[in-house]
C-alpha cells in the first residue's frame, strides 16, 4: 500500500478498495480474466464523495491478478482520472459501457464484464441460454440481450444498450461476452457466476444432443426460489467472503495491500 496514500483515505473508499481488488484476483482465479482487458467497477459511496459520481476501475496494463487496493484508479463519470499520485492510465474507451450503466440504472452500484469462452459461446448462438438447466432455471427473465455494434467504445450506443438491458442485472452482449450489474459487488459476482454456470453447462449438453427443456413455470418457481434463497443468506456475501479467503490463502494478502 502506498503508506503516503491511506491515512488521507476514507475508510469506505479502503474498504471499496479492498473489496475490488479482491474481485479482480477472484476473477482471475476463476479463469475469467482478458490479459488487461476489461473490468469490473464499482461507485464509491456518497460517504466518500458527498453524492458526487466516483467510481474505481482496474490500473490500465496490469492483470487481473496484479490488482491491489492501492493501484486501483479513481475516476469520474467520463473515466477522467483523479488520483493524481497513481501512475497508470485509464482505459476510458472500455469505462464507457461501464458509465452509461453506473448513470443510468437504478442501483447499478458495480458493473462487470467478462469474455470467457463458454460465455462468448453461447453469446454467438441465435437462441442464447436455453432453458434446461439448473442454473439457467435460475436465471428467468433475468437475462437482456443487446445486439453486437462492434467494439462497445461509442457513447452514442449507450441508448440502445441501456433500452436493450432494462431493469435486468444481467445482459449478454452478443457475439461479445456477459455483463452483470448489481447494487452491491457480492451480487453482481452470484448473478454472473450463475449465468457463467448456465453458459458452461449449455455448451457441454450442446455436444450431448437434445436436452430435455424446463417449462415456464418452473424456471419462474426455481428463479423465484433462487432469490429468495439469495436474499435470506446475504445477496452473495457468503459467497464472495468464501471465495475472497479461498483466492487469499491461494494467491497471498497481497491484493489489499
Ligand atoms: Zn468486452
Amino acid at each position: 500500500m502506498n503508506a503516503v496514500l491511506k491515512p488521507q483515505m476514507h475508510p469506505d473508499e479502503w474498504k471499496a478498495r479492498v473489496e475490488l481488488a479482491a474481485a479482480y484476483r477472484i476473477f482471475d482465479m476463476l479463469g475469467w480474466a482478458e490479459m488487461i482487458y476489461n473490468h469490473i467497477t464499482v461507485r464509491l459511496p456518497d460517504s466518500v464523495t458527498g453524492g458526487a459520481k466516483q467510481f474505481l476501475i482496474n490500473p490500465f496494463g496490469l492483470h487481473y491478478s496484479e490488482v491491489t487496493a492501492s493501484n486501483l484508479l479513481k475516476i469520474d463519470i467520463e473515466g477522467n482520472k483523479l488520483d493524481a499520485g497513481n501512475p497508470w492510465p485509464v482505459n476510458p474507451a472500455g469505462f464507457t459501457i461501464h458509465a452509461a450503466i453506473h448513470d443510468n440504472v437504478e442501483g447499478a452500484h458495480c458493473v462487470m464484464h467478462t469474455h470467457t469462452t463458454s460465455g462468448l459461446a453461447v453469446a454467438c448462438t441465435e437462441g442464447g441460454l436455453a432453458q434446461n438447466n439448473f442454473y439457467s432455471a435460475q436465471l428467468h427473465d433475468l437475462v437482456a440481450y443487446h445486439d453486437f455494434e462492434g467494439i462497445t467504445i461509442h457513447a452514442d450506443e449507450a441508448p440502445r444498450l441501456l433500452a436493450s438491458m432494462g431493469k435486468r442485472p444481467l445482459m449478454i452482449l452478443r457475439n461479445h461476452g456477459l455483463l452483470a450489474a448489481g447494487h452491491t459487488l457480492p451480487l453482481a459476482f452470484v448473478n454472473l457466476w450463475t449465468l457463467q454456470r448456465a453458459c458452461d453447462i449449455r455448451v457441454a449438453q450442446a455436444a450431448l444432443g437434445r436436452a430435455i427443456p424446463i417449462p415456464t413455470p418452473v424456471a419462474i418457481k426455481t428463479t423465484a426460489d433462487a432469490l429468495q434463497f439469495d436474499q435470506r443468506f446475504g445477496a452473495g456475501q457468503d459467497v464472495f467472503d468464501a471465495m475472497t479467503r479461498l483466492m487469499e490463502q491461494r494467491c497471498g494478502p497481497g491484493y489489499k495491500t
